[in-house]
């Protein structure tokens, strides 16, 4: 190490020749210490740095922080309306449902009662029908179609009083189920007119099934206040011809029906027993 000797603190004498070794090493030694205090300012001011850095840093992490902590807030609240109207729109679609299920049970209510006549339960004329159309094409087996009046009900009417007049409708229709199958329909065509189709069958036992009727109708007794009530049918009987529509079979049996009104009342009549229109005179 070469250089001149720096003094330190107070002036002292000029070295001797054999001391300037020691002042070499003082000064490599004060030489040394200077670096190392300017390293340690320079390890100082990387500290601060790094110190500050942090700082900034670690206020950065506390904002985020508060962001973050801001945003699941938001997030919770807009979960909790989220949740509220999941709950409004349930109730609405409960109520929603209620109300279709409450509609569809009155639509059905109301088709029965125009499909079914109010006093006699059975079949509305429309829908007997539309019901019996279906079922006269559907089987392509035999198939009978009845025509049936009451007999002299306007005088039953008249004597009695409309009152046992409904009572006899509603007893002869509940005597005709009872003498008939599940499968076969029972409309009210008219006021004191109904028809009846019996599939599966064929004329002779359609007539087997209005012979029955007839006979359970005439022995059934009709409710009535203070005397024994009784009524008879007259029933016309066609069997369905090949291709035939139901509403020519119902105009055939109509006429047997018309047949059996003319021969006494209280009969049964099939087609085969109207004599054959007569020729045209030429
Ligand atoms: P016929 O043997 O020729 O059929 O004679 P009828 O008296 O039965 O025939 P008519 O057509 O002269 O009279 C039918 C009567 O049926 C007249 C009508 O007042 C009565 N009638 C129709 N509908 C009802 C009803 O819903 N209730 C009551 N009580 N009577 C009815
Ligand atoms: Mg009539
Ligand atoms: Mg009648």
């Amino acid at each position: 190490m070469t250089g001149k000797p720096r003094s330190v603190g107070v002036a002292q004498p000029a070295p001797a020749a054999d001391t300037f070794s020691l002042y070499d090493a003082e000064e490599a030694v004060l030489t040394r210490a200077e670096a190392m205090l300017s390293g340690l300012s320079e390890v100082a001011g990387g500290v601060q740095a790094l110190a500050d850095a942090y700082r900034r840093g670690y206020r950065e992490q506390r904002r985020l922080v508060r962001l973050s902590d801001r945003m699941q807030l938001d997030l919770q609240k807009a979960n909790q309306r989220l949740a509220e109207q999941q709950r409004d729109l349930q109730a609405l679609n409960a109520a929603l449902s209620g109300e279709i299920e409450h509609r569809t049970r009155l639509e059905a209510e109301l088709r029965r009662l125009a499909d079914t006549d109010d006093l006699t339960h059975a079949l509305a004329r429309r829908h007997f029908m539309e019901v019996a159309a279906r079922e006269w094409v559907r089987g392509g087996g035999a198939i009978c179609v009845m025509m049936l009046d009451l007999d002299r009900f306007k005088l039953l009417n008249d004597g009695f009083g409309h009152a046992v007049g409904d009572t006899a409708l509603v007893t002869f229709v509940a005597t005709c189920r009872a003498n008939l199958r599940g499968l076969d329909l029972i409309g009210r065509t008219g006021g004191e007119e109904f028809a009846v189709i019996l599939p599966e069958t064929d004329l002779e036992t359609g007539l087997a099934v209005a012979e029955r009727l007839r006979v359970a109708v005439a022995l059934t007794p009709v409710p009535a206040p203070d005397a024994a009530v009784s009524m008879s049918v007259s029933i016309g009987l066609a069997q369905g011809l090949p291709g035939e529509s139901l509403e020519s079979a119902m105009q055939r049996a109509d006429a047997a029906l018309y047949a059996a009104k003319r021969s006494g009342r209280n009969r049964v009549a099939a087609t085969a027993d109207i004599p054959p229109p007569e020729p045209e005179r030429p």
